[in-house]
């Protein structure tokens, strides 16, 4: 049987590790060809290249700012070159910077916007000419539950992954006609380095509102990902899944 994604060129930022990193392995283990970035090709960056090749696979990885206007019209630029083609976008690289927000500074504001939600703007603006030439594509974003529902001391974080949700169900009405699709996957809590930086004490009461009591693997993320990157979703568009063990 023909793998889901053979032939298919994908751009996944912010992926040495984390979520982003499961996606471009279960992409790669559908045949699809990667290139990643991330704000430095380190060790990590290295040790998932590398994996990714051994999947048979063409990858490369990229040191560039996500949240750079230019540095990402670069990266598209590049990819475009060297594979002739982009099928799938998606937006992961993201951070937190949370605090309450009384206590919030206007640079972590400013700076969890710029990389979050500036960002898949800067992305999205870069593929969609191609994306419209090709007349296909599908632009994937990583929001959050909280971008749904809130979320104490994450004023930041949460208004930017708000703030993907709609740029995806706008970026879905204004390309539809031209067969390119969009999409977000709204985590809830799933444990990656993002997440263990929190304390003992808050992944417990984390793991407490989630009615199926765990946390969330990123391979179960990822599998969501393939589902939106891949023609299984040919007629889904402007949605948000979420991906949250029934978290409210
Ligand atoms: P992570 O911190 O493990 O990985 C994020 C990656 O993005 C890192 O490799 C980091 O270096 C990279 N990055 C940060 N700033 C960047 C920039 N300016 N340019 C390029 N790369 C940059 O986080 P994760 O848990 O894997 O999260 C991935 C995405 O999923 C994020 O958008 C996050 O907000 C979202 N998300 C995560 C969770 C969770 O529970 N872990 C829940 C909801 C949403």
């Amino acid at each position: 049987m023909e793998k889901l994604l053979q032939g298919r060129v994908a751009l996944i930022t912010g992926a040495a590790r984390g979520i982003g990193r499961e996606i471009a392995l279960k992409f790669a283990s559908e045949g699809c060809d990667i290139v990643f970035t991330d704000v430095v090709v380190n060790e990590q960056a290295e040790a998932t290249r590398d994996e990714i090749a051994a999947l048979g696979v063409q990858v490369r990885a990229i040191a560039s700012d996500a949240s750079s206007f230019e540095a990402a019209h670069e990266v598209v630029e590049q990819v475009v070159k060297e594979f002739g083609h982009l099928d799938i976008l998606v937006n992961n690289a993201g951070i937190t910077r949370d605090t309450l927000l009384m206590r919030m500074t206007e640079e972590q504001w400013d700076l969890v916007l710029k990389v979050n939600l500036k960002s898949a703007f800067n992305f999205t603006h870069a593929v969609t000419p191609q994306m419209m030439r090709q007349r296909s594509g599908s632009i994937i974003s990583l929001s959050s539950v909280v971008g749904i529902n809130g979320n104490a001391g994450q004023a930041n974080y949460a208004a930017s992954k708000a703030g993907i949700i709609a740029l995806t169900k706008t970026v879905a009405k204004e390309l539809g006609a031209r067969g390119v699709r969009a999409n977000a996957i709204a985590p809830g809590f799933i444990l990656t380095e993002m997440t263990k930086a929190l304390s003992e004490e808050t992944l417990k009461q984390f793991v407490q509102l989630v009615p199926m009591r765990r946390g969330g693997d990123p391979e179960e993320v990822a599998k969501v990902a393939l589902f939106l990157a891949s023609d299984l979703s040919s007629y889904v568009s402007g949605q948000v899944i979420q991906v949250n063990g029934a978290m409210a």
